[in-house]
């Protein structure tokens, strides 16, 4: 019976490898977990509604003004959406034909780009970004823009951690104009947020751009993002989402965490994070067993060490959870560490002390 069902499924399905995001890999092991660029620091937050027998608007309209002063762009270019994952599908939903158009996106980067366009039945290119420096390709970008609707850039990048220059993104900008669609995922910009491109989206209006509550905001558990673009683009965009994508508790909540008190709170929390990124970095430049530690503008750092597999087991085993990076693109022994607590950073280190002595002894390192 159930091998029937089998043949239903559509042959790309049927071959999808699906995101192994964090909670899907470790479920809810570990009690040091820095796998999923979380925040460590939380507010509590009280729901002020209590009754939820009646459906929610489709686009909660204070949520949006909220969302607008926040970012200071107008509630006509704002959706709300369940997470920029949510955001990363509805915008192929709107504007690719499957077998017809294509995507560029540039590894190593956030995997959901391909795999939306994969379930989607989408043309994937993939233009890698330069070695090491992980800047945009443009010449390559250039080459392969035939059937091309959308292109996906990560600024910052994840898990690179590299924020993308402001010339190349222009450049892009001009290149794409009247033919695509630049979607920039500033899932991380408030870490580094004077480098957010959103003020371009009055210039250019093929600029399309994601957000998120789930990071500095530290509400990854009610699901809540945000596509910033063109009024127009927004409308397109209204046709296809669900008819109520946000409940009535998230929106609560999200708008509370818009309020000016908790932006501060929010600002001071990626203050304390970034310093923590600070000291973390300089502790790993003295261990023997980092390879080489990447720059990074974000909550969390692509670092290359040796023996990353032994590192990673018991790091594991000791309930500090870690992710492997290792199997995309350019970036083999890669471990990315998000940052925590000060707390859980100091132990991070503790645990690598320990490695990088056994590895000296060993003649490893
Ligand atoms: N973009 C990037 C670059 C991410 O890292 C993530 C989350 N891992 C997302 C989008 C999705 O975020 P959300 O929780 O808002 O769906």
């Amino acid at each position: 019976m159930i091998d029937n069902f089998k043949k239903l499924v559509r042959p790309n399905i049927q071959k999808l490898q699906p995101y192994e995001s964090a909670r899907r890999i470790g479920g809810q092991h570990g009690d040091v977990l820095l796998n999923a660029n979380e925040s460590p620091i939380f507010t509590p937050f009280e729901l002020k509604k209590k009754i939820f027998n009646r459906y929610p608007e489709c686009q909660p309209s204070d949520l949006i003004s909220s969302y607008s002063e926040y970012a200071g762009v107008l509630p006509e270019q704002i959706l709300a959406t369940r997470g920029a994952d949510e955001g990363i599908e509805l915008l192929i939903k709107a504007f690719c034909d499957p077998g017809k158009d294509s995507i560029i996106y540039c590894p190593p980067t956030y995997d959901m780009y391909k795999i939306n366009a994969k379930i989607a039945g989408i043309t994937i290119k993939e233009v890698p970004s330069i070695k090491n420096t992980w800047q945009l390709d443009l010449f390559n970008i250039q080459l392969n823009l035939k059937n091309v609707k959308l292109l996906y850039i990560c600024h910052p990048n994840n898990p690179t951690g590299n924020i993308i220059s402001k010339g190349d993104l222009i450049s892009l900008l001009e290149m794409t104009e009247n033919r695509a669609l630049i979607i920039l995922d500033e899932a991380y910009i408030e870490f580094i947020p004077e480098k957010s491109m959103i003020f371009y989206l009055k210039k250019y209006s093929n600029l399309v751009i994601l957000r998120t509550l789930s990071k500095a905001f530290a509400l990854a558990g009610i699901r809540c993002g945000f596509i910033l673009a063109h009024k127009e683009i927004i409308h397109i965009l209204n046709k296809v989402i669900s008819p109520y994508p946000i409940s009535i508790p998230v929106s609560n909540i999200a708008i509370q965490s818009l309020s000016q008190r908790f932006i501060q709170i929010m600002k001071n929390r990626v203050s304390e994070l970034n310093d923590n990124r600070i000291w973390l970095i300089n502790e790993l430049k003295q261990l023997s067993c980092v390879k080489k530690i990447f720059n990074s503008h974000t909550n969390y750092i692509l670092v290359r060490f040796f023996m990353f597999e032994e590192i990673f087991n018991t790091f594991w085993k000791k309930g500090i959870i870690l992710r492997k990076q290792n199997s995309k693109m350019n970036l083999e022994q890669c471990l990315r560490i998000t940052i925590g607590t000060r707390a859980e950073c100091f132990r991070v280190i503790q645990e690598l002390k320990t490695f990088s002595a056994a590895f000296s002894k060993r003649g490893l390192a």
